[in-house]
């Protein structure tokens, strides 16, 4: 009896130390903290950001940062979080860093494995946020206690701010530059959100893009009135039929091309690992965006049209509402994305006149468009080195992306906004938003590292003015 179990108890530690002994203390520490945040459920309607915001306090509090530079803002249900690492000033302005803390809704019996549990499994870190994006939120936080513990004091200060509701209605970020512009004031915003690198299906790194600009998104409902009546009289005019003609003047509308220094330069990096008549016409822009041939080589791409314009697309369709009546109002949904520097009000204009007066134009809740941030050479300079140093000799490429982060707002209030993920990913690994989302093992700890070298590098010595 003793023997059988006194062998047992001994494989128990020894397990978790050959486990131990390949992490060192602060991957452990990141590791644990990563794993508490899975676990809360922060979807929206389940409350969990604010007691996510305890948990994170609380380390916070632990590693020595004072109460007055840790900042909760409750917002409805959900909540945002600032806290701020005070540097010598002789860097200048303060450098936010952003990340946020909710997720997109998971139902577990469509996974797996359970999404709000940390798994670790085949050299991946399974769970609802893993890359989508609590290794960010997690990142972020465990170098912040792990640069204290070292001593460090940056020359300016760093700010950490956690947003509740990126993945809805990014309301909290709003609040946050709106209402509390003393709080997350900066020089420029490194979001863990965006940007980041590309691996080959063989686990190569490919290329590390540098996010500095996003498209606006915002949908119009376009509607269509009649008098309606028995439709055994038809009459000439109808809401179907004029609706449905509007749909085609937006369908054969080309919104003006354009660019910026990172349309040029993506497209130029693009181009030379790009093959056929599409990589000869990203080469062709990148040397003369006038070029109107290679331009609408790179508009009949799917994949490319969103980079030279704003598009608009019909989504929605409703009208009528009996088979036997003339139809008194129809309408219709288009989405638009609309180029970083367009005001969505011009947009909308441009949507209204070629539909013609007889159409209502509506926006459908509220939008913002955003300038292309400048693409500084000091933020450049150090995401290189970083990297770097995780990912030796990889291509940097600036890049505009077609969705919309937090990282908006920031721009929109005038603070130049990078999306520099030291995340990288295969593309077949990518599931953010969707089933069993995961991230490699060595991604996570080679992120965590890489924003050790970004923080001591925009924050260190050198940086001082
Ligand atoms: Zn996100």
């Amino acid at each position: 009896m003793f023997k059988p179990l006194f062998a047992a108890l001994l494989t128990l530690p020894v397990a978790i130390a050959a486990q131990a002994a390949t992490l060192d203390s602060n991957q452990a520490q990141a590791r644990d903290i990563f794993s508490h945040l899975i676990a809360f459920k922060t979807e929206i309607g389940q409350g969990q950001v604010p007691v996510m915001v305890k948990y994170l306090a609380d380390q916070f509090r632990a590693a020595g940062f004072p109460e007055s530079d840790i900042h909760i803002i409750p917002h409805g249900e959900t909540a945002a979080m600032v806290v701020r690492y005070r540097g010598n000033g002789t860097g200048g302005k303060p450098i936010a860093l952003m990340a946020h803390m909710d997720v997109v809704t998971a139902k577990p019996e469509d996974w797996q494995r359970d999404p709000f549990k940390l798994t670790e499994e085949n050299g991946y870190f399974f769970g609802r946020g893993t890359e989508d994006i609590k290794s960010g939120v997690t990142v972020l936080a465990a170098n912040f206690i792990r640069l204290k513990k070292e001593g460090f004091v940056p020359t300016r200060d760093l700010i950490i701010v956690y947003t509740g509701d990126e993945e809805t209605t990014q309301d909290t970020m709003q609040d946050l530059v709106e209402h509390h512009r003393d709080l997350v004031d900066a020089d420029f915003a490194l979001n863990t959100d965006a940007g980041g690198g590309e691996l080959s299906e063989a686990g190569k790194p490919l290329v590390y893009g540098l996010q500095t600009a996003e498209k606006a998104y915002a949908s119009f409902e376009l509607t269509t009135r009649n008098p309606g009546g028995h439709s055994s009289l038809p009459r000439p005019d109808n809401a179907i039929y004029e609706l449905a003609d509007a749909l085609k003047k937006v369908q054969g509308y080309s919104f003006p091309v354009m660019w910026n220094d990172t349309t040029l330069a993506s497209f130029k990096a693009l181009g030379a690992t790009t093959q056929g008549k599409v990589g000869e016409a990203m080469r062709a822009f990148a040397q003369d965006p006038h070029n109107t041939a290679a331009a609408e080589v790179l508009a009949a791409e799917p994949s490319e049209v969103g980079k030279t314009r704003t598009t608009c697309v019909a989504t929605l369709l409703r009208g009528g509402h009996a088979d036997n009546a003339l139809p008194q109002s129809a309408t219709a949904t288009i989405n638009c994305r609309i180029f970083p520097g367009v005001a969505v009000s011009t947009v909308q204009k441009t949507v209204q006149d070629l539909v013609g007066p007889k159409v209502e134009v509506n926006l459908v809740g509220k939008a913002i468009s955003s300038d292309a941030s400048p693409l500084r050479p000091d933020v450049l300079a150090a995401v290189t080195k970083a990297v770097h140093t995780i990912r030796p000799g990889v291509a940097i490429t600036p890049e505009q992306e077609s969705g919309a982060t937090d990282g908006l707002y920031y721009r929109a209030a005038g603070i130049p906004t990078y999306g520099v993920s030291g995340l990288f990913m295969k593309n077949s690994d990518a599931f953010a938003h969707g089933l069993n989302e995961r991230i490699p093992v060595k991604s996570f700890y080679n992120d965590l590292a890489y924003w050790h070298v970004l923080l001591t590098t925009v924050a260190g010595p050198s940086s001082a003015k």
